[in-house]
């Protein structure tokens, strides 16, 4: 039978929790203890898929299609290890299933309620994800902050799992932030100790707490914390604001969270092993080189929007021993006139995805730009469809060229839509979602740096290049070095006589891991310092 962990947050949102849940995991499985990890957002979108990434940051995609929060790019980039559907769901989703099942007269003309219907369906969820995984451990992250009205039945769902398996299959992890105040130069602990006093109404008792907070934490603080929440003072533990991240699971390790959690759950393990976490972390902070990626896309504003694609930059990085500068350009600020001088100092490019067309002009300008100046450029998805939008303007002279998105009667269509081909895909509404298939020509730039075989990358979009094109952008000196095999839609389009001007139609940045950095962002950095040179 599987364990159940729950890690909750109180004070305020953003604490990090996320950060912390997904260092329990990789703490777990370096002990050898397979492990499932899922979010469980309590807002009433049916998922994050329409949100706008200023809300949320950016939509996780999953290998099985699940459009989810971005915590669970968390979860995979530390955990090393792909997640599903189970991995995330809203308040909106348990009410559409329970409403669904109301509608099919599933309730046997019963009053349908929060209690028990929304919580049963909860707990189902996530008794699902201990089904259909088999791990040891599953850790559930609970969204929200504790107090929020949208909390109530996750937390009531999570309090009824630990009276039904018992305090030795449960644990539950409260995270908290102790705020620094500046002008008594004090650290204060009645917030958390108020957080943990509003678990209590509600009937959990946090076994574990992590105190999170932007300065040290002394003992006397932990001791007060410890008497006031009654928590054992070996289960209060810190975490303060680290430079890099990925070292949250380095001070939690020193702390012993790990064997707490397997004495607590009495489970028998290997001791810890966390050789290959210390080398990824001395990597880190041996960097001996450095080079500018420019970041041009129209959220810019806000970093999280992008953090699955920062994150890939920075881990083709750490791989290849090179800090990488991220410098984040707002494509709607580019133009003719200034792009020299907004990109001068970038070694390397990237055009991340996107919908709709607003900042877009200013990607095309960035786009010619990095291809008549050799930069090395890496267009992703909507990058890499303006790549042949801009490819077909500027270099074939359709000067009316584009993706139907954004024309519907152009007469030069080089992205549309396909809507035979899509005949026998689950396509999640109308967008094409999740990992498929690709057969990359051994003359890609990229293949080199390809390991495994097949391959298989995610997707995340609705428009398609235009196979009509595919002779005449052949032809110009625009390669087509990635296909789908099954479905014949291009997927990698790639340019001679240039160091590196490479477009995915898939998103490479949800399978770049820290220490497993990805193909296509490795061979953009190694071009990049190049470049630079
Ligand atoms: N808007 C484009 C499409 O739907 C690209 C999507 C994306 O970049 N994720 O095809």
């Amino acid at each position: 039978m599987s364990k159940f962990i729950f890690i909750t947050g109180g004070v305020v949102s953003s604490l990090g929790k996320g950060i912390i849940a997904s260092s329990v995991g990789r703490l777990l499985r370096n002990r050898g203890l397979s492990i499932f990890m899922q979010k469980l957002d309590p807002y009433i979108n049916v998922d994050p898929g329409t949100l706008s990434p200023y809300q949320h940051g950016e939509v996780y995609v999953t290998d099985d299609g699940a459009e989810t929060d971005l915590d669970l790019g968390h979860y995979e980039r530390f955990t090393n290890q792909s997640l599903t559907k189970l991995s995330n769901i809203t308040s909106g989703r348990i009410y559409q299933n329970v409403i669904k099942k109301e509608r099919e007269g599933k309730y046997l003309g019963k009053t349908v309620q929060v209690i028990p219907h929304i919580t049963n369906e909860i707990k189902e969820h996530i008794k699902k994800a201990a089904k259909n995984s088999g791990a040891d451990v599953i850790i559930t992250e609970i969204g929200g902050t504790v107090g929020d009205i949208e909390s109530l039945p996750f937390l009531e769902a999570i309090r009824q799992i630990r009276r039904e398996l018992g305090e030795e299959n449960t644990l539950f992890i409260h995270t908290v932030l102790l705020p620094f105040l500046p002008s008594s130069g004090e650290m204060k602990t009645k917030p958390a100790q108020h957080s943990v006093k509003e678990l209590g109404s509600l009937g959990i008792q946090p076994d574990f707490i992590v105190l999170r907070s932007e300065k040290n934490i002394n003992k006397d603080i932990r001791d007060k914390i410890s008497l006031f929440c009654d928590v054992n003072i070996e289960h209060v533990f810190v975490c303060k604001d680290v430079e890099i991240i990925y070292e949250v699971v380095l001070e939690l390790a020193k702390q012993k969270l790990d064997e707490q959690i397997c004495s607590h759950f009495k489970l028998e393990t290997a001791p810890l092993d966390l050789s290959n976490w210390e080398l990824l972390i001395k990597n880190i902070k041996n960097l001996k080189q450095q080079v500018n990626i420019a970041l041009v896309g129209k959220y810019v504003s806000l970093h999280d929007a992008y953090l699955s694609v920062s994150e890939a930059i920075k881990a083709a990085g750490y791989k290849l021993g090179i800090k990488t500068n991220i410098i984040w350009i707002n494509s709607e600020d580019v133009n003719e006139g200034n792009v020299f001088g907004m990109l001068k100092d970038a070694d390397g490019i990237v055009v991340p995805g996107g919908f709709g067309q607003r900042g877009t002009e200013g990607k095309i300008v960035t786009l010619k730009y990095a291809r008549e100046n050799n930069i090395p450029l890496l267009g992703i998805c909507l990058g890499m469809q303006l790549m042949a939008v801009e490819f077909a303007r500027n270099v074939l002279n359709l000067k009316d060229a584009n993706t139907i998105e954004f024309d519907e009667n152009t007469s030069n269509p080089v992205i549309h839509l396909l809507p035979n081909q899509y005949k026998g895909i689950d396509l999640g509404g109308t967008l094409r979602l999740g990992a498929y298939e690709l057969e990359l020509k051994e003359t890609s730039k990229v293949f080199k740096y390809y390991k495994r075989f097949p391959l298989s990358e995610r997707h995340r979009h609705r428009y398609e290049f235009n196979n009509e094109y595919i002779s005449s952008f052949i032809n110009n000196g625009m390669q087509i070095t990635g296909i789908n095999p099954k479905i014949k839609l291009v997927e990698v389009i790639e340019l001679d006589n240039h160091p590196f001007y490479v477009g995915c139609q898939f998103h490479p940045e949800f399978k770049s891991r820290p220490n497993h950095a990805h193909p296509f962002f490795l061979s953009l950095v190694e071009s990049a310092f190049k470049f630079k040179k």
